[in-house]
């Protein structure tokens, strides 16, 4: 855990977050800036700064299911979702906590801006 890394804060419940799922592994949470009708960030409890420092593959696969769950019961997974993890700089991550977006709801272009 960090201290000071706003996401480890979210786990701790020092910052209030309208959390969607929380189990022992994982949280996950609406984006406080959403970017389509179901943004959702999905978020190991362990502190990870970002897909560089992984190496637990069952964490990336517990993201990646949480996701898949989460879009099924918030009613996109027939109509699509895309899902994404922001690394670094030019990927513009803003928040060094690994963190996978869940995204659905609209038409989504391709590439991505
Ligand atoms: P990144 O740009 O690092 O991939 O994504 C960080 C995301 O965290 C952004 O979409 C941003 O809107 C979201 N975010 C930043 N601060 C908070 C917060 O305090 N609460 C919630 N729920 N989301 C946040
Ligand atoms: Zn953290």
């Amino acid at each position: 855990m960090a201290d000071d890394c706003l996401f480890c804060r979210i786990v701790r419940k020092e910052i209030p977050a309208k959390l969607v799922l929380e189990n022992e592994h994982v949280m996950a949470f609406r984006d406080i800036n959403p970017q389509a009708p179901v943004h959702v960030l999905v978020i190991p409890r362990e502190h990870v700064a970002s897909l560089n420092e992984a190496t637990d593959s069952e964490m990336i696969g517990r993201l990646t299911l949480a996701a898949a769950e989460i879009a099924k019961r918030e009613g996109v997974a027939e109509s699509g979702y895309r899902t994404v993890i922001n690394t670094n700089r030019d990927a513009g991550q803003t928040v060094f906590h690994l963190h996978l977006h869940l995204l659905g709801g609209r038409d989504m272009r391709w590439p991505p801006g």
